[in-house]
């Protein structure tokens, strides 16, 4: 097997797809695909038997659903759309979700008459979270959805927009449990309750880790059905994590064991950079086969990367034995928000795919010096 590369466990994937599955079996929920976490469009036939569709960031997102997954439910999000992609995202379209109403002037009445319902993301203004800013939509001066106040205006000057709405979005947390979601459902329904009377539906967004150990199930399902029988909504969930959570691996090998004084150094053919960025951007250390934090274990190295970078740097664990040239190693938790934020960053090569189904193993996708030369 050549390094670096990723490959999907598809026995892992279907585990966490038969959870959420149970959650709409329960409470009628629908469940969407976020694909912006994960899109090996490989495994949509068979997420697509689990899931009822899913949801895109925007006009290549949306045609990815359009055509890999055909039969599922096709929703879509952007804080902006490009006139010249609302044709063809109303036409391929289930779901449009507009960020402001500005928005949803413009391009509203144009995806109703396509038969596309429209929705309309609002800010329920309610943090839920700490220590990750960038991933909180309700930090201040946030440019995600329409916040209580500036509906109200609207509805003064405007009141014909809410007659073009069906269904009302919110996205603001960011792996998290179903208590946050409980907090954030309770200031929706203080702020904004007097308008899903007139509403069909309700978007939760994503952030919700299901299919982590010890996600309380029962609450999220108490929130559901909570919007499903006081209201008469439907209620919909757009997970991206939570799909392919602990579903991936990314093999690597050790290219040069470095003696530091300040201590050891393994630099591998993987970049943290270009393979795993949200271990910089967010950042978090991700886990590692067989591996302890440092000193836990007799041998502890430094890995990192072999790009330019100073701070490529992937984290610090250590080892039962001593790391050697050429030995391999295995990060685990890396579908999602992996491949889909590869770059090319330093001529780093793509790292291939593989699928893993029960004890077969077939290669998906392999890159080579085109694909780089094609994105400089
Ligand atoms: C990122 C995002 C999701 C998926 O979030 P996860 O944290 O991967 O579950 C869903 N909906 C919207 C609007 C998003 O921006």
């Amino acid at each position: 097997m050549n390094t670096p590369c990723y490959v999907i466990d598809s026995d892992a994937l279907r585990r966490n797809l038969s959870v959420l599955q149970g959650v709409t079996q329960r409470t009628g929920a629908h469940i969407l695909l976020a694909q912006k976490a994960f899109s090996c469009y490989a495994l949509y036939p068979m997420i697509g038997q689990y899931l009822c569709g899913a949801t895109a960031s925007g006009l290549y997102e949306a045609r990815l659903c359009h055509e890999e997954m055909p039969g599922g439910e096709n929703h879509v999000f952007s804080p902006a759309f490009k006139a010249e992609d609302v044709d063809e995202l109303v036409d391929i379209c289930d779901h449009i979700v507009f960020n402001s109403l500005r928005q949803l002037s413009l391009y509203g009445a144009k995806a109703r008459e396509a038969g596309c319902s429209v929705g309309l993301r609002i800010n329920p203004e309610k943090s839920t979270q700490e220590g990750h800013a960038i991933y909180d939509p309700c930090a201040p001066g946030s440019r995600m959805g329409v916040t209580a106040a500036e509906l109200e205006t609207a509805m003064v000057s405007q009141p014909e927009l809410l007659t073009m709405i069906d269904g009302l979005h919110f996205h603001t947390l960011c792996e998290q449990d179903s208590d946050a979601l409980e907090v954030t459902l309770d200031a929706v329904v203080e702020k904004f309750g007097h308008y899903l009377k007139s509403m069909k539906w309700i978007n939760f967004g994503g952030g919700h880790h299901i299919t982590r150990e010890g996600y309380d199930i029962k609450r999220l399902e108490r929130c559901i059905m909570k919007m499903r029988e006081e209201y008469g909504l439907e209620v919909y969930l757009e997970p991206g994590e939570a799909v392919a959570l602990n579903a991936g691996f990314l093999h690597t090998r050790v290219l040069e064991i470095q003696n530091r004084e300040s201590g050891r150094i393994a630099i591998l053919d993987t970049s943290a950079a270009c393979h795993m960025p949200d271990v910089l951007e967010m950042p978090y250390r991700p886990p590692l086969q067989g591996s302890g934090c440092p000193d836990e274990k007799p041998f502890s190295y430094r890995l990192a990367g072999p790009t330019c970078l100073a701070g490529d740097v992937i984290g610090d664990y250590s080892f039962d034995y001593e790391l050697k040239e050429g030995e391999m190693l295995t990060f685990c938790d890396m579908a999602i928000y992996s491949m889909v934020k590869n770059n090319t960053f330093n001529g780093m090569p793509l790292p291939s795919i593989w699928i893993k189904d029960g004890d077969r193993m077939s290669l998906w996708k392999e890159f080579g010096y085109k694909d780089f030369k094609n994105r400089v």
